[in-house]
């Protein structure tokens, strides 16, 4: 069986979904096949790191069902479908049950994937979680059940760290387990990464950062028990990993097309190293950027529509810090992209700012705490963008 559509889009996270409706917003009228390997369900990724505290059924956090988003965008879908392979020679695409479709142009917003650093035993595997789309929200929220639950979350990143808050905030037991020594190492410089700490032990999460794990066992119905390299243990109900994020550049490497670890390589025009095929979202490394955020997503979705409509337009990205949503101590974060000359630190307490310099004395990036994340727009316009 096959079927072809003059634009075929992998992916309907709001990479793929805001491309499609970008492209309907300036009246483009070609037909569009969206398929994705998730539900296909219209949500807001960043609200799945909001949904324990609000106590939000998964669907609740489902703003429209595959089937209305299809009538929406006047798109054909395909749903729990996960494709195989790319023929970019016959410009075909191959769906997991022999499909084949047809595509004028391809779009790859496959978005990126958790990352283990480890292999789980088969015992505790199913009660170790990630939590990556709808989908993964869902498996989540039925094993977290009605009571308060143990949850020891590894990792302590942005998706470590908004979980902690969150799953603390709905009422759960919360320990962070991390190799580094301080909350958001990639965001925060460590006096801020400190002051997060202090507002999570303060409330009761617990922390064991510096730590590596030595196993993960099951020790019971009940208890599945994390060892440390200090030979403490941690005893949870459930495992929650955020341990990182990989682009999905399986299907175009496989294809040929020009890949890096940071995604799939893509020029202004979000266009990939072969005709009719571009990538954008969290797959797609810009110019030499793939920041894995929403801001940089729109203006990509955006910027595409255009391009693909008949105005080629290059993306920029501005100075979009990120905002991390961990009410129990608010923070904005605008890492520099090269190592800085020196961090200019000041307050106290929880409300923190710290700028970062070059040599010449400019400012590269900023990381904001408390109260000083009103300094956010003043700084934002004082900073580089990320892709001019
Ligand atoms: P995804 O949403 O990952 O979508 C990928 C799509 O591709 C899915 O539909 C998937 O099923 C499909 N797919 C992949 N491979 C295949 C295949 N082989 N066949 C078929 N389909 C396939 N950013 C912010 O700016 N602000 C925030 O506050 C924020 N909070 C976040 C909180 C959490 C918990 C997480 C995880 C991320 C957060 N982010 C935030 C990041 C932001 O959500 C992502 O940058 C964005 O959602 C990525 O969208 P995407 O469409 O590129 O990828």
């Amino acid at each position: 069986p096959s079927s072809h559509a003059a634009l075929v889009i992998i992916g309907t996270g709001m990479a793929g979904v805001g491309l499609a409706r970008a492209l309907r917003r300036l009246g483009d009228q070609r037909s569009i096949t969206l398929v994705s390997a998730d539900s296909g369900d219209d949500y807001s990724k960043p609200l799945l790191s909001t949904g324990f505290a609000k106590g939000l059924a998964p669907e609740q956090l489902a703003q429209r069902s595959a089937a209305e988003l299809g009538e929406e965008l006047t798109a054909q879908m395909f749903i729990h479908t996960q494709v195989d392979a790319l023929d970019v020679d016959n410009q075909t695409i191959l769906l997991e049950d022999g499909m084949v479709l047809g595509y004028d142009t391809l779009v790859l917003a496959t978005g990126a994937a958790p990352r283990l650093p480890f292999s789980l035993e088969p015992s505790v595997a199913p009660r170790c979680f990630t939590i990556n789309d709808l989908d993964d929200y869902r498996h989540f929220h039925s094993a977290l059940g009605h009571g308060p639950a143990r949850v020891a979350i590894i990792g302590a990143g942005l998706v470590g760290c908004e979980f902690a808050n969150d799953l603390h905030a709905g009422g759960h037991h919360v320990s962070v387990i991390a190799p580094e020594g301080s909350l958001l190492p990639r965001l925060l410089p460590p006096p801020l990464g400190n002051a997060l700490s202090d507002a999570f032990s303060e409330a009761g999460i617990n922390l064991h950062l510096g730590r590596s794990i030595d196993s993960i066992a099951a020790e019971s119905d009940e208890d599945i028990v994390l060892r440390l390299d200090n030979g403490d243990t941690v005893s949870a109900d459930l495992v929650l990993m955020a341990t990182g994020l990989a682009p999905r550049t399986a299907l175009a490497e496989a294809a040929g097309l020009s890949v890096s670890p940071s995604g799939i390589v893509v020029d202004r025009q979000l266009r990939t190293s072969h005709p009719h095929i571009y990538a954008l979202g969290d797959v797609a490394c810009v110019d030499g950027v793939n920041a894995m955020y929403v801001q940089p997503l729109q203006a990509s979705a955006k910027a595409l529509a255009a391009t693909l409509s008949g105005t080629p337009t290059p993306v920029s990205f501005g100075a979009w810090p990120v905002v991390v949503k961990t009410p129990l101590l608010p923070v904005v974060a605008y890492p520099p992209t090269t190592t800085p000359e020196r961090w200019r630190i000041e307050g106290e307490g929880g409300d923190i700012s710290a700028l970062a310099e070059n040599k010449d004395g400019r400012l590269i990036g900023f990381a904001l705490t408390g109260g000083c994340v009103r300094r956010k727009v003043e700084l934002s316009r004082a900073a580089p963008t990320l892709l001019g």
